[in-house]
């Protein structure tokens, strides 16, 4: 993987905004891998469909692209809210990279993918409709907001220009494929829970630190009136794919 882009391509473009599109599009077809199957290199989508940039031609697992020059901030805005929310209800969604690159010298920085299991209806956030003087007005964007998706949805394949090796980077991203088979509320809770477990920041934990986060997960699922008995259900799919132990008397560790 090289981390520079090649600024040649850009030669004959003038806006900031169109230089980067170009070189972070070609960068993307001679570095990006799939991560899903060993092939090495992605295929630009050829039908130019909104959300789709890049597809495997091995095993069509499909990415999705954004870049930006600023660090990857909380929350990452993405397109319209209504068809995000129905394409993470209908398991579609693509796999997404998120690219910080360098503007002055044109490098990547840092590379994130956010395997598409993992984008889950707790993680989108609607924005404000657009004002009545806009030329679209009243449509609503949506954010992809990053701190409520698990360390473990987050998988870093570039940090700060050191470059992590493919193979560990489709291992992380094996370790919870099994949510791929999942509905997307199904997904949601067990990332939910997994995002608990994370942001208590140690290995060892008990269910009672866990149940201090109800009102938390109540908030993001309000239909559902059994929250503590859906945190223990899904620590057991999480000991069941071998994610987390149960050590006895309500005391678990993350392998
Ligand atoms: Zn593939």
């Amino acid at each position: 993987m090289e981390l520079c882009f090649d600024v040649d391509k850009a030669r004959n473009y003038k806006s900031h905004s169109q230089i980067a599109r170009v070189l972070t599009e070609d960068w993307a077809v001679k570095n990006l891998f799939c991560i899903s199957c060993n092939q090495s290199r992605l295929q630009a989508a050829r039908d130019n469909t909104k959300v789709i940039d890049f597809i495997c031609d091995k095993c069509s697992e499909t990415y999705q692209l954004k870049s930006q020059s600023k660090t990857l901030g909380d929350k990452i805005v993405d397109a319209a809210y209504e068809p995000m929310i129905d394409s993470i209800k209908r398991n579609r969604t693509p796999n997404l990279f998120l690219l910080h690159y360098n503007s002055t010298n044109y490098c990547a920085e840092n590379l994130l993918i956010v395997p598409r299991y993992f984008l889950t209806l707790s993680c989108i956030e609607a924005r404000k409709p657009l004002s009545q003087n806009a030329r679209r007005a009243g449509w609503i964007g949506c954010n992809i907001v990053l701190k409520e998706i698990p360390l473990d949805g987050k998988i870093t394949i570039i940090k700060e220009r050191e470059i992590i090796s493919p193979e560990s980077v489709r291992a992380n991203y094996d370790r919870f494929r099994f949510l791929s088979e999942k509905k997307f509320d199904s997904r949601g809770w067990t990332a939910d829970v997994l995002k608990v477990v994370r942001d208590l920041g140690k290995a060892d934990f008990t269910l009672e630190e866990l149940y201090a986060y109800d009102e938390q997960l109540q908030k993001l699922h309000p239909d559902n009136k059994h929250i503590r008995p859906k945190i223990r259900q899904q620590l057991q799919i999480l000991r069941d794919k071998g994610i987390v132990e149960f050590k006895g008397s309500g005391t678990y560790r993350i392998v």
